[in-house]
């Protein structure tokens, strides 16, 4: 579906509101996806007192992927403390180290401790604290947003069943193929960077770990592995062909963008595997071999964002999260970036609505804030992949 014009299509700001005015009526705000970036945006939202706020999110059930391992910094962990998820509900193992292991011939043969600002915990756990709170009827599941239009000056959703839904303010947080980033800023493309996150759950070894476990084995690889409730989680990135994707995958990197369980093959068991074999200290290599559940993900670039608002008629919409930008996930930013993004933004609502501040100005204020952190992050993600000779390099 195409997008109908927008009214402000130069994204100019609107004129800057002068004198204090009376508290604006309460803006209708549809969330696009149900993930840690939406979630954690709707229930910012209703603490800070807007109420008709509506996540759709478009598969059947609230919890899509099984998740792995997520660190999050202190800023992250105090915006959820300030909603009353503590860390005890989140954080299994209240570690912040990070070892970094120099691994030869696969003997480890230097490690560095390195202080985490933060602590690990998993997508599992976040999203049934973030989504358990959202009071009934907030989170609406099997509802795919598939365009976006303007009627009568608002801004309106189409969903892939034909209905509408009229907003204020429409903030997508659909994750890395997001649909508001193709409508909105269809220039910025997903590009696959040329390996993949091999990921696991396997059972818990019988020494127990504590720390965040980073093993570098040498030119394109790198391992991680830390603890998560009920055992391990780890990655393995490796270099991989994009027909060596499809092949492992049943798809091409740029249409599989998550590769869940039931999409990995033998050929992609086999391959890191063998990788796993050749590259890894024993204990490591049969931690990998032992893991049943697997799933993987390719490392997709984009160009940096250059905005995150766009006025859509009277309205506004936003990109948050790694609807924004996907960063690589050696960077541990994208959770971060979507739930700091979202306070931000809750902020500069709540100013708005409060004491009558220009929206447009205030969504300026907060662009100018976060898109910093967020085109940090996209070339973060691409300097640690050249450092550990991941996929290919342009430069
Ligand atoms: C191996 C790995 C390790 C990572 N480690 C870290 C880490 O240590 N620290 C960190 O901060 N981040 C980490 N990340 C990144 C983090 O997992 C992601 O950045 C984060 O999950 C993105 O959240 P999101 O809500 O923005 O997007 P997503 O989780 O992708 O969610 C998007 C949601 O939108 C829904 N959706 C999509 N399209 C539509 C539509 N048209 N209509 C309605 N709904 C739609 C989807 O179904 C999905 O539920 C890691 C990622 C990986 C792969």
């Amino acid at each position: 579906m195409t997008l109908p014009p927008l009214i402000h299509p130069t994204g100019t700001p609107t004129a800057v509101t002068t004198s204090p005015t009376t508290r604006a009526p309460q803006p209708r705000i549809a969330v696009v996806g149900g993930s840690l970036t939406g979630c954690a945006t709707a229930l910012l939202l209703l603490h800070a007192g807007f109420h008709q706020v509506t996540v759709y999110e478009a598969a059947p059930d609230a919890a899509p992927r099984g998740g792995g391992l997520i660190g999050l910094e202190h800023p992250a962990l105090d915006i959820l403390d300030r909603l009353g998820i503590g860390q005890n509900e989140v954080v299994a193992h209240d570690s912040e180290t990070v070892r970094r292991v120099t691994v030869r011939a696969r003997q480890p043969i230097h490690t560095l401790r390195q202080r985490y600002p933060g602590r690990n915990t998993t997508w599992t756990l976040l999203h049934a604290a973030l989504a358990t709170r959202l009071p009934a009827g907030v989170l609406r599941t099997g509802r795919r947003v598939a365009a976006l239009g303007v009627h009568h000056k608002q801004p309106v959703l189409t969903f892939g069943d034909g209905s509408r839904e009229v907003a204020d303010l429409v903030v997508f947080a659909d994750g890395r193929t997001s649909t508001g980033r193709r409508l909105l800023d269809p220039s910025r493309r997903l590009r696959y960077a040329g390996y993949v996150a091999h990921r696991g759950h396997a059972p818990a070894p019988a020494q127990p770990l504590r720390d965040f476990l980073r093993l570098e084995p040498g030119p394109g690889c790198q391992y991680n592995v830390a603890p998560i409730p009920g055992g391990l989680d780890w990655t393995l990135y490796l270099t991989c062909s994009p027909t060596a994707y499809a092949h492992h995958f049943g798809a091409p990197p740029e249409r599989r963008t998550f590769a869940l369980p039931h999409h990995v093959g033998p050929a992609a068991r086999a391959h890191v595997d063998a990788h796993a074999t050749r590259l890894l200290p024993a204990a490591h290599a049969a931690i990998v071999h032992a893991t049943t559940v697997r799933m993987a993900v390719p490392m997709m670039d984009i160009d940096p964002p250059t905005r995150m608002a766009w006025p859509v008629g009277a309205g506004w919409a936003v990109l948050l999260g790694d609807a924004l930008a996907p960063v690589r996930p050696h960077t541990a930013r994208g959770a971060n970036n979507g739930i700091e993004q979202a306070a931000g933004l809750v902020t500069a609502l709540t100013q708005h609505h409060r004491w009558g501040a220009d929206l447009g100005a205030a969504l300026h204020g907060w662009q100018r804030r976060h898109l910093p952190a967020a085109v940090a992050a996209v070339h973060r993600g691409a300097a640690i992949g050249a450092r550990l000779g991941l996929g290919h390099h342009p430069h």
